[in-house]
C-alpha cells in the first residue's frame, strides 16, 4: 500500500457527504484505501452530547460495507481521553509501510480550525491534507488560512471540489427528532440502525 486516506469525524451519524468526499478523494489522489476513524471524545465538540462511540462505529461500519476500498478503525474510540489528529496520523505512519504516503481527508470547514490543533506544525510536516469544499465555504478564506501556516505546510493542503452536498449530521439529527424523513441523506442500513436504536429522539439520550 502506497497511499492511504484517513477520514476522521464524529460520524454522528455518517452520511453521504462524508462518503462522497472519501470516494472522490480516493479517485482523484489514487488512494489504495480510505480508513474512516470515528472520534472518541472529540476535542472540538466538548459540551455537545455526542452519541456513544459503539453506535457511531457501527453506523460507520454499515455505511462503508458496500465499498471494498473503505475500512473503519477503532483506534480513536478505544483511546482514553481526547483524540488528536496528530496522534492518529502518527499511529498510521507507525503501522504502515515506510514509503506509504498519508492523506488526511477533511472538510474545508474543519481545515479552517487547523490552527487550533495540537502540534499543527508537526502534523503539517508529515501529512498531506485534502480539504473538501462544502456548500457555504469560501475557498478564498481557505487560501487565507493556508497562507498563515508555517512555510512547509502550505503545499501540503490540496483543495478538492466534491459534488455540492449540503448534508450535515446536525441536520440529520434534527430531522429525526422532528420526525422528518432522512431518506437519501445517508445509506439505508445506517438509517435503519438509527431507527432500530432510537437514536437522536432526544438531546443527550443516545
Ligand atoms: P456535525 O453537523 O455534527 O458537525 P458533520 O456533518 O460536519 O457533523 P463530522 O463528523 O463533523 O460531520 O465531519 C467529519 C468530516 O467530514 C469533517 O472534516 C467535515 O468537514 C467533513 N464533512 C461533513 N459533512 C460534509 C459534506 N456534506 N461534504 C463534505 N465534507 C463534509
Ligand atoms: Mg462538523
Amino acid at each position: 500500500m502506497k497511499r492511504l486516506g484517513i477520514m476522521g469525524g464524529t460520524f454522528d451519524p455518517i452520511h453521504y457527504g462524508h462518503l462522497v468526499t472519501a470516494e472522490e478523494a480516493r479517485g482523484r489522489f489514487e488512494l489504495d484505501k480510505v480508513v474512516f476513524v470515528p472520534s472518541g471524545k472529540p476535542p472540538h465538540k466538548k459540551g455537545y452530547p455526542v452519541t456513544q462511540a459503539r453506535h457511531r462505529y457501527l453506523m460507520t461500519i454499515l455505511a462503508v460495507a458496500t465499498n471494498p476500498y473503505f475500512e473503519v478503525s477503532r483506534l480513536e474510540i478505544e483511546r482514553k481521553g481526547y483524540s488528536y489528529t496528530v496522534d492518529t496520523v502518527s499511529h498510521f505512519y507507525e503501522t504502515s509501510p515506510k514509503d506509504c504516503e498519508i492523506f488526511f481527508i477533511t472538510g474545508a470547514d474543519a481545515i479552517l480550525e487547523i490552527l487550533t490543533w495540537k502540534n499543527v506544525e508537526a502534523l503539517l510536516g508529515e501529512t498531506k491534507f485534502i480539504a473538501a469544499t462544502r456548500p457555504g465555504i469560501d475557498l478564498k478564506h481557505l487560501d487565507a488560512v493556508v497562507a498563515q501556516l508555517p512555510a512547509h505546510g502550505s503545499n501540503a493542503i490540496y483543495p478538492l471540489e466534491v459534488p455540492a452536498m449540503a448534508i450535515s449530521s446536525t441536520d440529520i439529527r434534527k430531522r429525526v427528532k422532528e420526525d422528518r424523513s432522512i431518506k437519501y441523506l445517508l445509506p439505508e442500513a445506517t438509517e435503519q440502525y438509527i431507527y432500530k436504536n432510537r437514536l437522536y429522539l432526544e438531546n443527550g439520550i443516545s
